[in-house]
């Protein structure tokens, strides 16, 4: 038997579960759009419940969530304060600008995680001069810096003083539920204060598509229409939201078996010589790390080792991440790590035989 393809570049490869899928099959439905989908309907009560919210909205991507967000708190012109790595920032096809005109104001914090003081010295007020701040943006956990997570105090700090100015706050929560399970704590606790949060349903929770907005009823009736402008009213949309249901029923459960996975793999790493990380920072299911200096190139090491089935995207000339999840195990780690370890030793041969 041939082995399986280790696919470390994303909890998005996901694959639903045969749960998902017989719910899928059997899923009552209707036309979302005119909110007759009993099934999405559901799914949507089930996440504002979770969250303690009053409302929530199915949206096709976290892409259209956080840009639906982003267009319901802001003004043309406007700007949005966020950490330099964000995603709705570097990842989202510049839509902030192109969509809702505003552009992002970013502060480079370490490890992604911003506090009070670098949101402070980012905001911009009422001035003749210059544009002003329209909304603030946090993202947990933090993608591009390894999957880091916010303290609630950290979070909640930002959020209280940010309203005391009239700002609003939108979190990319596209992983919140790992940073919960990173923290012991439920979801509520690490969002009540946010004007709105946005989640994905098709990361680490396994659904084949989807992701939320959840907020006031207020917020969500506004964000509805921008849903609609963008193309994202789904109709039979039951279907996915039945998947969805799921995946938040069965799955945050577990995401602490990909937490233990992702720890396996940045300790194996950083006993292979040269490779740069430091296991002591992985707290969810991400993880960056460096490949050795005077060897192979990131994208090299990449293609090597997608040649012997183990994928991970190179993410610069001399990094790679490697996302765990449900579809890879422990085993799938074991020898996604060994394969590494080969390719390194051979890079490291060969550049000592060029120096003899
Ligand atoms: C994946 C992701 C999103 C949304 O991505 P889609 O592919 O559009 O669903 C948003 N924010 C972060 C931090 C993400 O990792």
């Amino acid at each position: 038997m041939t082995q399986s393809v280790v696919d470390l570049r994303s909890d998005t490869v996901t694959r639903p579960t045969p749960a998902m899928r017989r719910a899928m099959a059997d899923a009552e439905v209707g036309d979302d759009v005119y909110r007759e989908d009993p099934t999405v309907n559901r799914l949507e009560e089930r996440a504002a419940g979770i969250f303690g919210r009053e409302a929530a909205l199915l949206v096709p991507s976290g892409t259209m969530g956080n840009q639906t967000a982003i267009k319901v708190h802001t003004r043309p012109g406007q700007e949005v304060v966020c950490e330099a790595r964000a995603h709705i920032f570097n990842y989202e096809m510049g839509m902030i600008g192109a969509f809702s005109g505003v552009i992002p104001r970013t502060v480079l914090a370490e490890d992604g995680i911003m506090n009070w003081d670098h949101v402070q010295s980012a905001i911009r007020t009422r001035s003749d001069h210059h544009s002003v701040t329209g909304l603030i943006e946090l993202e947990n956990s933090a993608n591009l810096a390894g999957g880091s997570v916010y303290p609630i105090e950290v979070s909640d700090e930002i959020c209280d003083r940010a309203h005391e100015r009239g700002l609003p706050v939108h979190l990319d929560g596209a992983r919140v539920f790992n940073a919960a399970v990173a923290l012991g704590k439920g979801v509520v606790e690490l969002t009540r204060k946010f004007d709105s949060i946005m989640f994905c349903l098709s990361k680490g929770l396994g659904a084949p598509v989807g992701s939320m907005l959840v907020g006031s009823k207020a917020f969500i009736e506004e964000a509805r229409l921008v849903r609609k402008m963008l193309g994202g009213g789904m109709r039979q949309a039951g279907i996915l939201a039945a998947a969805g249901l799921v995946a938040l029923e069965e799955t945050p459960e577990k995401l602490h078996i990909d937490h233990e996975n992702a720890k396996f793999l940045a300790e194996g790493l950083a006993e292979i010589p040269g490779v740069k990380i430091d296991p002591a920072k992985i707290k969810t299911n991400i993880l960056f790390f460096g490949v050795p200096a005077g060897g192979f190139s990131a994208s090299e090491v990449s293609k090597r080792l997608a040649a012997q089935g183990v994928l991970a995207n190179p993410t610069s000339q001399s990094s790679i991440r490697m996302v765990t999840h449900f579809d890879v195990d422990r085993a799938g780690c074991g020898r996604a790590l060994q394969v590494l370890r080969e390719i390194l030793a051979v890079t490291r041969s060969s550049a000592s035989a060029r120096t003899v």
